[in-house]
């Protein structure tokens, strides 16, 4: 079984004002709290919304010029948006360790290069 931890990271749209702050992540269909795992999957706190990252879409918060979200509230993640996220949120995960973090740094890359297998 794969750990989770909470998600805790900055909006991973490119170029969203959002990508500036750590937010934490509810689920929107049932307002859980949003959990990541080494293998690369997003579930919420129920485990009833569960799959791979690249099948997720962000929604932030934020609104106005600098926001990517305006006209499209939900918006997929790309591997430089949320390779960029990681970057920031990982520091805060020291809980996770080394071996987990490599992990899920690898699962995310194989999606996004590799498509869904
Ligand atoms: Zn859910
Ligand atoms: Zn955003």
């Amino acid at each position: 079984m794969p750990t989770r931890y909470v998600l805790k990271i900055p909006c991973p749209i490119s170029g969203c004002s959002g990508q500036s702050k750590l937010s934490q992540w509810v689920c929107a269909r049932d307002n859980g709290t949003m959990y990541v795992d080494e293998d690369g999957y997003l579930s919420c706190y129920s485990n009833n919304h569960r799959a791979k990252i690249i099948y997720w879409r962000f929604d932030c918060g934020e609104r106005g010029s600098g926001s990517k979200h305006n006209y499209e509230r939900y918006q997929s993640a790309d591997l430089e948006g949320f390779s960029h996220a990681m970057a920031i949120g990982l520091p805060h995960l020291k809980e996770a360790g080394a071996v987990w973090v490599t992990k899920l740094i690898q699962s995310v890359e194989n999606q996004f290069v590799n498509g869904d297998y």
